[in-house]
């Protein structure tokens, strides 16, 4: 179900344009318009969840298919390793509150991240 003013569910609906890399049955992945690393995608679920624990308790099978779809993204890209990111809430920096991961690569991926 589509939120009226959630971005994210715009993009997924075709109404906001992206630079989508992958699309499978109940997700979508396009380029981070603000990319933090050679490789920046975000992998959303069409329909509208708010967070990665709501979606792991309502719907696991989308959660896997995500997660699956952000692993395919980083063997597209041809990445040698690859991070996957779900920030949740504001104090973690999420800002669009429509589930997303972000699939991170490229460069040195310093650990602890900082
Ligand atoms: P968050 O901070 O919520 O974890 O991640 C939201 C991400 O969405 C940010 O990395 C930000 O750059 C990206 N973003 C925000 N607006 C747009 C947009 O209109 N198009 C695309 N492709 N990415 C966006
Ligand atoms: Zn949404």
């Amino acid at each position: 179900m589509a939120e009226s003013d959630c971005l994210f569910c715009k993009i997924a609906n075709g109404d906001v344009p992206a630079s989508v890399v992958r699309e499978s049955a109940r997700t979508i992945a396009f380029r981070d318009i603000n990319p933090q690393a050679p490789t920046h995608v975000l992998v959303i679920t069409k329909d509208h969840w708010f967070s990665v624990g709501e979606l792991a308790n309502g719907d696991p099978d989308l959660l896997a298919e995500m997660l699956r779809e952000a692993v395919a993204v980083a063997a597209d890209e041809g990445l040698p390793g690859h991070r996957i990111v779900f920030n949740t809430g504001s104090a973690a920096g999420q800002t669009v509150w429509h589930v997303h991961a972000h699939v991170l690569g490229g460069r040195g991926l310093a650990w602890p991240p900082g």
